[in-house]
């Protein structure tokens, strides 16, 4: 870290097993990290634990070194920045979180989600649910309010204007969070800390310079943005990759049929054709290749990359 070297990382979220279009994008942040000579990092991102799948977490890790990719720091390796598992780093999003409080850049709200969406005129932005609309914003200079006995979330305060950046694959990208999303959620009122805050707080102390995920994500960044500003950190370059969709253009899912790893492993699929299909998808190899992702490091072209998502039902 701060030695110059490029530093990615892949955080699945343990609710449920990898089907091809994760291992895609594990596959597609590896190879931007090592064709770099950089290092790869594995967080497992289990805040969500109602969404948890017991033994997912440990069947992500051996999906992923069944397929041949490594990694240098992560929940089973350790490293310099551990622990690598998001349940065990809350003290480092309270740190964050008290800090933004502190400098008056969060407030308690008590809305709960019904009432925001009772009090919200604005459309909703993709899944993320209906605008704040502010209803709980302290006033500047207005003594802290009485929130009663319901148990608080924290927001950001989300200033006004467009929040934008360059996307490595997509290109400028610009968004008004104030507009659209309004004051988010960064502690739930269950005390856990939202994703983008943890996601935000963990790139940041893990020395991430680069992240590489899907564009499912990419409204998601302008809020990350707000945050390393907030925060007084610095930010990595984004680069999002489009998904892999199943028949249809449905999302690739369990429910729509989509095979999960071990179960492509249980049919006794050869891992190597897996890895040369997913880089055939990614204009990285020709149909019927059978690779490795260290045989595929020397082919790495993000340019090549599809700029739309792709069908493989
Ligand atoms: N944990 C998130 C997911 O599995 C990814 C977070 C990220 O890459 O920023 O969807």
């Amino acid at each position: 870290m701060g030695d110059g070297k490029k530093r990615g990382r892949y955080a699945p979220t343990p609710s449920g097993d990898l089907h091809l279009g994760n291992c895609r994008t594990a596959l597609l942040a590896w190879l931007s990290v090592r064709a770099a000579g950089g290092a790869f990092v594995l967080r497992m991102e289990d805040l969500d634990k109602p969404r948890e799948k017991p033994g997912a977490a440990q069947r992500i890790l051996e999906s992923l070194r069944w397929l041949g990719l490594d990694w240098d720091e992560g929940p089973d390796v350790g490293g310099p920045h551990g622990p690598y598992v998001q349940s065990e780093r809350g003290h480092h999003y309270d740190d964050a979180i008290e800090r933004l409080l502190a400098k008056g850049a969060a407030f308690s709200c008590i809305c709960s989600r019904a009432e925001v969406a009772a009090a919200s005129s604005a459309p909703h932005l993709g899944e993320d649910g209906p605008r704040y609309p502010g209803t709980c914003r302290p006033a500047p200079d207005a003594a802290p309010k009485q929130l009663g006995r319901r148990a608080p979330s924290i927001r950001l305060i989300v200033p006004p204007g467009l929040e934008g950046f360059d996307d490595l694959h997509r290109g400028p990208q610009r968004l008004d969070v104030q507009a659209e999303v309004g004051d988010f959620v960064i502690r739930r009122a269950d005390g856990v800390a939202a994703y983008q805050l943890a996601v935000t707080v963990d790139d940041a102390a893990m020395g991430i310079t680069e992240v590489l995920r899907g564009d499912d994500l990419l409204s998601s960044t302008p809020r990350q943005l707000l945050l390393y500003r907030a925060l007084g950190l610095e930010a990595p370059s984004f680069f999002h990759v489009p998904l892999l969709l199943g028949e249809g253009g449905a999302r690739l899912a369990k429910r729509n049929g989509a095979r999960s790893l071990p179960e492509l492993r249980a049919a006794g699929e050869d891992p190597r054709a897996i890895c040369g299909h997913l880089a055939s998808l990614s204009g990285l190899a020709e149909w019927g290749a059978r690779l490795t992702p260290a045989e595929l490091i020397t082919r790495w072209d993000p340019a090549r990359l599809p700029r739309l998502a792709t069908c493989i039902a």
